[in-house]
């Protein structure tokens, strides 16, 4: 029988100090050339190792081969420039510095095949990997070609379903899109960025699962939810589209957000990976708060399609706060389940 409540985080965790910055965002490498080629491996198994210390099952890179999870992705490809920098509002929400789309664009090679391969080979437990969703990419950018979202995210759609298609070629159980952009651009998400979600799916037969969350615990994101009152409904806008759709999972924001549960009922049938852990905090959640979570969703959630993971990803935290909240994690899970088995 498959394991009920299988846990499984968000997305990235936190880097070793020997490899890039602690507790940074975006944090430069501290390795150089083929240095940082075995520095990143080291680190997704040392990653890998703390996930399955914490008892998580269904387990990642901790994206340690990426310092972002957005253009990482994006500078395997053609027809950006890295070097041509605009200040953009991204997320409608924050300024950022982004690179250019200038021509056509084109993925020049795999881009995470390879470290994807490295983790299949070091466990037997089922793989999740994460890529970046077509509107979120689009929305970390400047386009001074296409010049319209639209056409740009169906452009992304494709080369994500190729390297995608690799993934799961390589082992992968899960791929997961983030698009935290769905949080914010609804007419947008129903108009095209769904459509092209499904395009970035086409043709799998491993699970997929779209990640989203009202983001790291930024300060440029607690001040966004400061100004969100006291219920965020956003999920609404979008749920009932999602719930057509043909991703398999949704990986939602829940613990200490003020998404009202009831909006769950809105995906009913899907499964859902149900954010327990807070990143924005680094207070960590006793196994009893994680356990009253999922409890909560499992009134709008069946059981067996019940996914306890954490709210976002962990980069920020420190090494120490972030295993700790994946053990928390694992025992508010081991709590529910035992109560629905017994
Ligand atoms: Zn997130």
């Amino acid at each position: 029988m498959k394991k009920l409540l299988p846990t499984s985080t968000a997305g990235s965790l936190p880097k070793p100090s020997w490899l890039a910055q602690p507790e940074t965002l975006w944090s430069p490498w501290k390795l150089q050339g083929s240095e940082l080629t075995d520095g990143k491996h080291d680190a997704l198994r040392v990653s890998l190792q703390e996930q399955q210390y914490a008892g998580i099952d269904i387990v990642s890179d901790g994206e340690q081969t990426r310092q972002h999870f957005v253009t990482t992705f994006i500078e395997h490809l053609n027809g950006v420039d890295f070097e041509k920098r605009k200040t953009v509002k991204i997320r409608d929400r924050y300024d950022a510095s982004v690179p250019t789309v200038v021509g056509e664009v084109s993925r020049q090679k795999p881009v995470f095949v390879d470290d994807a391969k490295l983790l299949r080979q070091q466990t037997k437990q089922p793989i999740k990997w994460a890529l970046p969703g077509p509107m979120t990419m689009i929305d970390t950018l400047f386009d001074d070609h296409y010049k319209s979202r639209e056409k740009l995210a169906w452009e992304f759609a494709k080369i994500l379903n190729q390297e995608a298609k690799e993934l799961e070629a390589a082992g992968v159980d899960i791929i997961q899109f983030d698009e935290p952009a769905f949080n914010v651009f609804f007419d947008e998400v129903n108009d095209w960025g769904i459509a092209t979600l499904e395009r970035a799916i086409e043709g799998l037969k491993c699970e997929t699962a779209v990640h989203i969350c009202y983001g790291y615990g930024i300060k440029a994101n607690t001040d966004w939810k400061k100004t969100l009152g006291s219920e965020w409904r956003q999920y609404e806008a979008v749920f009932p589209k999602l719930q057509q759709s043909n991703i398999d999972i949704i990986s939602l924001e829940c613990h200490n957000s003020h998404v009202p549960m009831e909006l769950l009922e809105l995906i009913r049938g899907k499964k859902v990976m149900v954010g327990a852990i807070d990143v924005a905090t680094e207070s960590i959640e006793t196994p009893e708060e994680v356990a009253d979570t999922l409890r909560h969703a499992l009134k709008f959630v069946d059981a067996e399609n019940l996914y306890p993971c954490t709210n976002c990803g962990m980069a920020p935290l420190s090494r120490s706060i972030a295993t700790a909240k994946l053990r928390a994690l694992k025992a508010g899970a081991d709590i529910v389940r035992n109560e629905l088995l017994s």
